[in-house]
């Protein structure tokens, strides 16, 4: 007997309650990764040693402004490490990349973040271990002196979107506790990386290291910088886009510590921890990921949100190294007016002038992003017919332009009009 398909009921087909795919993916990773328990929950701060090692929240925001949130993505928790990235990119805008490139280096260390080294100059390695962030942080704390942590708090809000608070208890804790990082203040002073009172500027890494985030707030600060700088939900360019691609660097090459090139080498999309449980995850040009969950490996770094990040990069080829683009797909049309006489109604004075130049007019119809390659192959074509005496560039669907882009644009432009004039 043929059975008849089950009738689709509301209740089957409800695209009102249906779920973007991503979301869904979140959810699976949610569901596989609960269940994962190794790792141990950092307590060398002791205050942190309080989390609830249950607690798992993973969060995703595109550069459209979206935000995607599976699990424990309101639960606060202390930034740590994570507040590197942000307060490097500060400095850089702040003091200027010159001062800033003068004592921090950008070699990755291949230490753990508490190291006691520096490198061959006497310098931090980078601004991703903590003796390079509590440099950064000396660094501010000569420009901005009493007021350099309220600078960092209210910095990291605009990339976060919102105003952030402190854990006191954590601050109290790590302070309390810190000696390793004061010897570390006390080795930059030796080689003047730091300038003045070591205590001071101590207290200003320890705050900013306490300064409480979500899962959420930090997807939305890793899409700020996988968005040139620009926050997604709040449109506001938080610092300039040589401080990002320089912050991005360094967290490529460094932002996993010691784990730092196995990182790259499997995920592929620059990241940072920080001992609080967090990751954050910045694709440039794509996502931003914040991940929340306590317990750590051996390198201090989140088990299950390593796995999220895993997973999300292979499940969606996300590496960012392994891109291609055809150039030619951005020419949609490239004809001579003279041979596709448009149907529109012209004006007299219209039609007059295409009588008169119709053999000369190319038009070229671009479409997506014009970039590097895409306005270099159109040049190339432009180059290797007869030159007609009027050039169209229909843009009406470009839709963004890289700065390489944009100025290959400018120099064929140029060309065509030393070209054109006698
Ligand atoms: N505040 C922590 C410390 O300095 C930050 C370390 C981390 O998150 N990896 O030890």
């Amino acid at each position: 007997m043929k059975r008849s398909p089950p009738p689709v009921t509301a209740s089957t087909v409800n695209w009102t309650r249906s779920q973007p795919p991503l979301l869904r993916f979140l959810h699976t990773c949610y569901a596989n990764f609960v269940t994962e328990a190794a790792g141990a929950v950092a307590d060398y701060i002791p205050e942190l040693g309080k989390a609830d090692p249950a607690h798992f929240g993973i969060s995703l925001a595109t550069l459209d402004g979206h935000v995607y949130e599976v699990g424990d993505t309101r639960v606060p928790f202390t930034i740590q490490s994570m507040s590197k990235p942000f307060v490097f990119a500060l400095a850089l805008d702040t003091l200027g990349a010159e001062r800033v490139e003068s004592v921090i280096g950008v070699e990755p260390s291949g230490d753990p973040f508490n190291s006691i080294r520096l490198n061959a100059d006497n310098h931090p390695f980078n601004a991703m271990v903590n003796a390079g962030a509590i440099a950064c942080s000396g660094l501010l704390h000569v420009d901005k002196g009493d007021g350099a942590f309220d600078y960092i708090r209210h910095a990291l809000g605009r990339f976060a979107g919102r105003e952030l608070d402190v854990d006191e208890a954590v601050y109290a804790s790590e302070s309390a506790t810190g000696d390793r990082n004061r010897a570390i203040g006390y080795l930059l002073r030796t080689n003047s990386v730091i300038t003045e009172n070591v205590p001071a500027v101590l207290d200003v890494y320890f705050r900013q290291c306490a300064i409480l985030v979500t899962a959420r707030d930090t997807a939305v600060m890793a899409a700020t910088l996988a968005n040139r700088g620009i926050n997604p939900l709040t449109g506001e360019q938080v610092v300039t886009p040589y401080a990002i691609a320089r912050t991005l660097s360094v967290m490529t090459s460094s932002g996993m510590y010691d784990f730092a090139g196995e990182w790259i080498y499997r995920v592929g999309i620059p990241a940072k921890s920080g001992v609080g449980g967090g990751i954050l995850a910045a694709l440039p040009a794509r996502l931003g990921l914040g991940s929340y969950s306590p317990k750590l490996d051996k390198h201090g770094n989140s088990v299950r949100g390593i796995k999220v990040c895993e997973t999300l990069s292979a499940h969606y080829d996300l590496h960012m190294l392994n891109r291609s683009d055809d150039a030619r797909h951005s020419i949609i049309a490239d004809y001579n007016i003279g041979k596709n006489p448009s149907r529109r109604v012209r004006r007299p004075q219209e039609q007059e002038i295409l009588a008169k130049h119709f053999q000369e007019v190319r038009v070229i119809e671009l479409v997506g992003t014009l970039s590097l390659s895409n306005v270099d192959y159109v040049s190339r074509r432009l180059a290797g017919s007869p030159r007609p005496e009027f050039v169209i560039f229909d843009l009406r669907r470009v839709t963004a332009t890289t700065r390489a882009g944009a100025r290959l644009v400018a120099e064929a432009f140029q060309e065509l009009a030393e070209l054109a004039s006698p």
